[in-house]
């Protein structure tokens, strides 16, 4: 066997396992004594509640893990990558043409391959735990207008790829860095205003208490919010959230509709407070920053990959082009995005140590931010007791636990410590 092809089924195989090894590892901290902290929130009742759908939430992604595995491995080893090359070409179209074809064919089928999968996921597992409110309408409508958006916007960012990598050699990589900086500038700025509502309404939050404490606090931080909205998060899910959404003087807060119906006003306002940390520690700006840079490093790399004759034939494909480069790059990706993840996560959990440390040195009542913190564990059934290496790799948040303790330890101590 070709000894490039052989290292990347190595690499799969190594990331198929580690996944496995996590999800296990993860499952056998699950132990029937509530935490302490959640004592009030939970019975013995909820907490197995919880437990058994981490359980059932692992088994299916190690199921559909392992069935991607599967099909990747097949794919490459009986040679699809050159075969699905060769037919596009007698095609005869033209090569900027056969790429987006090519990679059109290739996306259509791993989503068609996945909807099994997430009917699933939907209408059985998450209905199974009244978390889906989820209609049948609303799950294929928004399938088409995530195809309809990958369609014009993938395709234009992969047209302007192609055609760069095409037309420019050696400053391909600086050219399509420059051009992606721009389109992931243009959605992060975008998306509110054009691509959200696609999915979802946002209606102003109503005149009231909550609006009149929200509105106090952010003047009182010194923050200008353009708005408060509340977006319909119950026409797919009971589960609830909060988020920015905006940029400049125009940045909102937008609140889950179930989120509001199920928290007293000091709670709201302890989560708005946490997110208007994220926006004083700079960590939307910070985010978008480190994105770019990655963007920079994976086409530095992608043109080093690209030019290797050796590489494509070891694939199975006769003319070497660029889609078929970049379909082998991202195989090529996988031990590099073991690392960047972990790397990712890691700086995702800090930020989420300091918005919560800005919330609770802001707020009236630190207490305010660990009983929603609480509620919304309990309501979401989290994990409570997540394995080390699990959060270390794959966790964007710290668990919920661990940052009760660190913020009880900074109402006591008057000052935040480091985190656990
Ligand atoms: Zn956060």
């Amino acid at each position: 066997m070709n000894p490039f092809l052989l290292l990347v089924l190595i690499f799969l195989t190594l990331a198929w396992v580690l996944d496995l090894v996590l999800e296990n590892r993860n499952l056998s901290c699950l132990s029937s004594a509530i935490p302490d902290a959640f004592t009030d929130v939970l019975d013995a009742k909820a907490y197995a509640r919880s437990q058994d759908y981490t359980r059932v939430r692992s088994r299916f992604s190690m199921v559909k893990g392992t069935f991607e595995y599967l099909l990747v491995v097949m794919f490459i080893s009986l040679g699809g990558i050159g075969l699905l090359d060769g037919w596009v070409r007698s095609l005869g179209f033209s090569p900027l043409v056969v790429g987006l074809v090519y990679f059109g064919i290739l996306g259509l089928a791993s989503d068609l391959l996945s909807i099994p999968f997430d009917l699933y996921l939907t209408f059985s597992l998450e209905e199974r735990f009244g978390f889906n409110t989820t209609t049948m309408r609303t799950f294929w409508s928004d399938r088409l207008k995530g195809y309809a958006l990958t369609m014009v916007l993938g395709g234009v960012l992969l047209g302007v790829v192609l055609w760069l990598f095409m037309r420019t050699d050696h400053q391909a990589w600086i050219w399509c860095w420059g051009c992606t900086t721009l389109f992931m500038i243009t959605i992060h700025y975008g998306a509110p205003r054009f691509i959200l509502p696609l999915f979802n309404d946002f209606t102003p939050l109503k005149e009231g208490e909550l609006r009149d404490a929200v509105t106090q606090f952010a003047e009182r931080v010194g923050f200008r919010l353009a708005g408060i909205v509340v977006m319909d998060g119950s026409r797919r899910s009971s589960k609830s959230n909060a988020f920015f959404t905006g940029f400049g003087s125009r940045k909102q807060i937008a609140l889950f509709d179930t989120l509001i119906e199920r928290r007293t006003v000091r709670e709201l306002v302890a989560i708005l407070a946490h997110e208007v940390g994220h926006y004083k520690c700079k960590h939307i700006i910070k985010g978008l920053i480190m994105g770019i840079a990655k963007t920079g490093v994976v086409f530095w790399l992608m043109a080093q990959v690209m030019g290797a004759r050796e590489l494509s034939a070891a694939f199975g494909v006769e003319v070497p082009s660029v889609h078929t480069g970049l379909v082998i790059f991202a195989l090529l990706y996988t031990p590099l995005s073991l690392v960047l993840g972990p790397v990712s996560n890691f700086f995702s959990r800090k930020h989420e140590w300091e918005a919560d440390r800005f919330a609770a040195l802001h707020i009236d009542d630190p207490e305010d931010l660990v009983t929603a913190l609480k509620k919304l564990a309990a309501d979401n059934l989290s994990n409570l007791t997540p394995h080390p290496w699990y959060v270390a790799l794959r966790y964007s948040h710290p668990p919920v636990v661990e940052r009760i303790r660190a913020i009880r330890r900074l109402a006591r101590a008057g000052g935040f410590h480091e985190a656990p």
